[in-house]
């Protein structure tokens, strides 16, 4: 059997094999007794967690907690309000739409991780919410909306597919004329790099004039291990272009010293930061959520001028409407008919001629 089917067969999901990495507390403990909720991680990833520290930023990720019963701010039936599946426009269930040339296209509702954090919590992780994800008709709707350009594959995670059925879902892809790109949004690189196999290079190799993306989501530094930095390279050797997209977690990744080195540790395994997230107010992660603010402020405070251009990534809050930009707002600091005055992230100011229209 390939390692990664290894992996996910032997997946950490029982107190009993937890309690085999780390020293499981009581109140981990209760959560897992007492909440009805999907929960587990790879072999490998749970190798990651201290033992001994409840608050390590990868075991946060992956144990429940009773703080998931907690829901004073979260949005209830967040993914019908989010992913736009009460409008007027009727699609498959696997289609999300918030844009006019592109979608979310749900392939499945398997993960590796089930990411405690997860804002799509209800369909993946509580599994309250039924729908139906089927590829061939999710397939159909492409082929109809000439309008779409650019297909993200999301899940759950959907590089716990096989070879074959990635296969022919690029395949596919590729024969509608309309569609110019292929990105899968997966978090394997990070929590089962085992899954980039040469069957799945192979798979996704080629030359082909559309190109295939991936973004990945990796947290905080501690889940960048040898392992990654070489499934990494080998997406990029077969041509795939590599990015991340980070949820700002509270007390894993919303402090300065760590949110600077999770973008430089991407960088230099090769992967781009592309996205970070305001971890969105699905029910039950209330105890992840930070002030809005806190993403712009740790670009300024961690990332633009300190460190890398190329270690920047975008701040989004993901909504029903799309995403929305938040950058820093100390930039302008003045702007009269003559000239700009602006701010670095020294403080230092300078000045700028204001060129009439
Ligand atoms: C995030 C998302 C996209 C892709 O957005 P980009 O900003 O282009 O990365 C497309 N459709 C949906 C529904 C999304 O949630
Ligand atoms: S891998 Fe993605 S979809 Fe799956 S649980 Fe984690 S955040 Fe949610």
């Amino acid at each position: 059997m390939e390692k990664w089917m290894e992996q996910l067969q032997n997946s950490v999901n029982t107190l009993r094999r937890l309690k085999e990495f780390i020293n499981v507390t009581s109140e981990e403990e209760k959560a897992i007794t007492d909440l009805d909720t999907k929960w587990g991680t790879t072999p490998y990833f749970a190798s990651l967690m201290a033992r001994d520290d409840p608050d390590c930023p990868v075991r946060r990720q992956v144990v429940p907690s009773m703080k998931e019963k907690e829901n004073r701010y979260g949005i209830p039936n967040y993914l019908i309000w989010k992913e736009n599946r009460a409008t007027d426009e009727v699609r498959p269930d696997s289609i999300a739409r918030q844009y006019y040339d592109r979608i979310a296209f749900t392939v499945t509702d398997m993960c590796a991780n089930y990411c405690r954090h997860c804002f799509r919590k209800e369909l993946v992780v509580d599994r309250d919410l039924k729908l139906r994800f089927d590829v061939e008709e999710g397939l159909a709707w492409i082929r109809e909306h000439e309008e779409i350009r650019d297909v993200l594959i999301t899940g759950g995670d959907p590089f716990i597919l096989s070879d074959d059925k990635i296969e022919h879902l690029i395949r596919k892809l590729r024969e509608i004329p309309h569609i110019e790109m292929i990105r899968f949004g997966t978090r394997t690189p990070i929590v089962l790099p085992h899954r980039i196999t040469d069957g799945l290079k192979k798979t996704l190799s080629p030359y082909h004039k559309v190109p295939i993306w991936v973004n990945t989501q990796c947290n905080h530094p501690k889940e960048i291990t040898e392992k990654t930095a070489q499934a990494v390279y080998g997406l990029l050797c077969c041509g795939v272009n590599v990015g991340n997209q980070a949820v700002l977690l509270k007390g894993i990744n919303d402090d300065v010293k760590t949110f600077r080195e999770l973008h430089q540790k991407l960088l230099s395994v090769r992967i781009r930061p592309y996205y970070v997230f305001y971890c969105e107010p699905a029910p039950g992660i209330d105890h992840f959520r930070t002030p809005v603010e806190k993403g712009a402020e740790l670009i300024r405070d961690a990332i633009r001028g300190h460190t890398t251009g190329l270690a920047q990534p975008m701040y989004v809050i993901a909504t029903n409407i799309g995403k929305i930009p938040l950058v820093p707002d100390y930039y302008i600091v003045n702007k009269t008919e003559k000239e700009y005055t602006l701010k670095n992230y020294k403080g230092e100011v300078t000045t700028l001629p204001n060129i009439p229209e």
